[in-house]
């Protein structure tokens, strides 16, 4: 298929000469692993690190069982139905101009030019399959590409990263899981624990895991337990592309809690991913270009009859705002004047501290009011924000059943009718401002306020709640989502339950029982969580990270206080032992750590946290690896020999500078064709 290319590895004699290279070990491949490997080799390649290491080179052993670059969440084998939430112009896995990082900027492409460079010839194409190519020819700039597109322009950014690393950092990828990590009893620091061969000696351990799935807590197991007993369905939280949906007959009613981006994913999936589909509503094609602004955009429903009847709601009761259109354009945002560093220093106790409700949210709240033009201000007595967090808290209860659905439904249609017509329809100048203006305040408290500065930590719903309310307001579904929302209503195919849903499986009847806080209701045999699962160390499905907690003092990491669920890692994402004290070597990012959320790539020219933060660790992991290893005696070989030793993906170039990938040495089977896809 592909040709292979042998570019020169070290000779042992080199390697005698610099004495072996120190060994970093990622665990885990994702977007966040090689962000922070783009960022090594960048500032690799700066004079004086450069001359340093080609004394003590590096070498980098990545282990993921899934494609580096991609990883587990991001899947060139899913459906296409499978949306990403940003502009295609909007996703930029790369460094430019406004990254206010130490190392040297390394640009490139947008998801929406390199698909523009596949399409011209620029760019090789991936050979993933000829409909994942013509979805990537069909790639504006203004579209939302689908997740599987994006998988492959993360797979072609790792070939990247590795074709441009110099000859003094070297890279082995073992497609494996990490089942543990032990303190080294030789010259390494750690010893990774591998599923199936030998452990890994590592000087320096990056802990890069992503997402945590737990183990179904009590409630769950209870949930499933009655639904087996009662010859029902219940669907745990998880990924929609993961999600059993077979499990849910044509035309059976199913309840789904949670109306977030993994609703959208599953109503997707049992619409047209079973064969129904969306065509522009007549009413619409009539007006023609003259539509009011109301009937642009709208669609009509054409069931196939496999789709399930859904019956959906959720603490707020309505989905996530649409994404705004235009999200980047000016809108006159100032500077934030409210939400200040100094202001939160003036507010801080004597121990450096904040409460987030009493101290940050008010000013969160000013700035809000002060920005965005006609902001509606909370009443005497009111949750400052409640007007955007509980949008539909005003509908009461209504004791008769249809007046009941009639009245939710309306509200639910109506709130998202108003959504779209602001974000999307005429003048979304103030909807924009919001948008705008959220990003910026979620920028200023990752990089002002971590966790570990809060009072009370999780108590004050910091940074859980916060993350919830911005993941509302901006990071939305694409508005053509919610036009096909509305349709189904239309079509019957989906029921609002509204706000403040509960659920409870009745022996009696042997169904699941949802109820709505305007009393809407409704029995079903299936129930549906349409949400992530929240993190847990203790009881996640990852051998790795439950090890890392456990053991009590003996154990590496902790749970962090003041982000439950998650290990506990300091402001250089160092992991913090069970006493409080700086794991030596050992770092840890990503969304299972206390690190407030961020994403692992951005949209271009913002200074995103992402690259500031993947530039300042990869520093500091250079300069850890060159001030602790003078050369040394060549480490030695991994028990099982060859056979356990990974697949050498690059062997090291010569020169830094951007050029065509190369490919080193190709290993066998999936990991050797999905690297040939991308690399060559
Ligand atoms: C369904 C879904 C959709 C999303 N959509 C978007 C979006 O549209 N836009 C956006 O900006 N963000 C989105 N996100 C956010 C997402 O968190 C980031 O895009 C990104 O994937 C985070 O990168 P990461 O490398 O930290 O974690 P991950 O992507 O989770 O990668 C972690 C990697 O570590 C590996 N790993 C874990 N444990 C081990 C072990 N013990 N041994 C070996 N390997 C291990 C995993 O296999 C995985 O490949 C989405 C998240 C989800 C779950």
């Amino acid at each position: 298929m592909n040709s292979r290319h042998s570019a020169p590895t070290p000779t042992s004699a080199d390697d005698t000469r610099r004495g072996a290279p120190s060994r970093l070990v990622m665990v885990g491949g994702g977007p966040r692993a090689i962000g922070v490997l783009e960022r090594l080799g960048a500032n690799a390649g700066v004079p004086g690190t450069a001359e340093r290491l080609a004394q003590a080179p590096l070498h980098v052993d990545i282990i993921d069982p899934h494609m580096p670059g991609a990883g587990r969440i991001w899947r060139a084998e899913e459906s296409p139905l499978l949306l990403m939430n940003s502009r295609a112009a909007d996703v930029s896995i790369f460094t430019d101009e406004t990254v206010e990082a130490e190392g040297p900027v390394v640009a490139g492409p947008s998801l929406a030019e390199w698909a523009d460079g596949i399409r011209r010839g620029t760019i090789a194409a991936p050979t993933a399959g000829t409909t994942r190519l013509a979805e990537i020819h069909a790639l504006g700039p203004t579209d939302f590409a689908s997740r599987r597109v994006q998988a492959l322009y993360l797979e072609w950014f790792f070939g990247q990263v590795l074709a441009a690393l110099p000859s003094t950092v070297s890279v082995t990828v073992h497609r494996t899981t990490a089942t543990a990590v032990r303190a080294g009893d030789g010259p390494a620091t750690w010893n990774v624990e591998l599923e199936d061969r030998a452990p890994l000696p590592a000087d320096l351990l990056l802990l890069a895991a992503g997402h945590t799935d737990s183990r179904p807590n009590a409630a769950r197991h209870e949930l499933a337990a009655f639904a087996r007993r009662h010859g029902g369905t219940y669907l745990g939280p998880s990924q929609a592309s993961d999600a059993q949906v077979e499990l849910l007959g044509a035309g059976q009613d199913v309840i789904v809690r949670g109306m977030g981006l993994a609703f959208i994913d599953l109503m997707a999936l049992l619409t047209e991913g079973r064969g129904g589909r969306f065509v522009p509503a007549a009413e619409a094609e009539s007006a023609g270009a003259d539509a009011a602004a109301d009937l642009r955009g709208r669609l009509d429903y054409l069931p196939s009859g496999e789709e399930p009847r859904l019956w959906v709601g959720s603490r707020r009761g309505v989905p996530y705002h649409s994404k705004v259109r235009d999200e980047g354009a000016p809108t006159g945002l100032g500077e934030l004047v409210h939400v200040t560093p100094a202001n939160l220093r003036a507010l801080e106790d004597e121990h450096g501290l904040l409460d987030f409700r009493i101290d940050v949210l008010p000013l969160i709240a000013a700035e809000i009011a002060h920005q965005v033009p006609g902001a509606p201000l909370a009443q005497e007595g009111e949750e400052p924000l409640a007007w955007l967090d509980e949008p539909l808290s005003d509908l009461g209860a209504t004791t008769l059943p249809e007046a009941a659905q009639q009245a939710t439904r309306d509200a639910v249609v109506g709130h998202i009718e108003a959504d779209l017509r602001d974000r999307i329809g005429g003048e979304v100048t103030a909807a924009r401002t919001l948008f705008q203006l959220l990003l910026r305040l979620h920028g200023v408290l990752v990089d002002q306020l971590p966790a570990t500065r809060v009072r009370g930590g999780a108590r004050g719903d910091y940074p859980r709640w916060w993350h919830s309310l911005f993941s509302f307001v901006d990071s939305g579904p694409p508005p053509h989502r919610l036009q096909q929302l509305l349709a189904l209503e239309r079509a019957g195919i989906i029921r609002f339950l509204g706000p403040g849903l509960r659920v409870t499986a009745d022996e009696t009847s042997g169904r699941f029982r949802a109820r709505g806080a305007t009393g809407v209701g409704v029995e079903a045999g299936a129930l549906v969580d349409a949400f992530l699962p929240e993190p847990s160390l203790q009881e996640s499905t990852n051998p790795l990270l439950r090890d890392l907690v456990t053991g009590g003092d003996a154990a590496l990491g902790r749970e962090s206080a003041a982000s439950p669920g998650a290990l506990d890692t300091d402001a250089r994402h160092r992991v913090i032992g069970p006493d409080g004290t700086a794991r030596e070597r050992l770092w840890a990012v990503g969304p299972w750590t206390s690190e407030l959320p961020i994403a692992a790539f951005a949209r271009p020219h913002t200074n995103a946290p992402c690259h500031r933060r993947n530039d300042a660790l990869a520093r500091e992991l250079l300069e850890t690896a060159l001030s602790g290893n003078a050369p040394r005696p060549e480490a030695e070989e991994p028990e099982g020999g060859e056979a356990d030793r990974g697949i050498p993906v690059l062997a090291p170039v010569a020169v830094r500078a951007p050029h065509t990938p190369r490919l080193g040495v190709l290993g066998p089977g999936k990991i050797g064709s999905a690297l040939t896809r991308t690399a060559l």
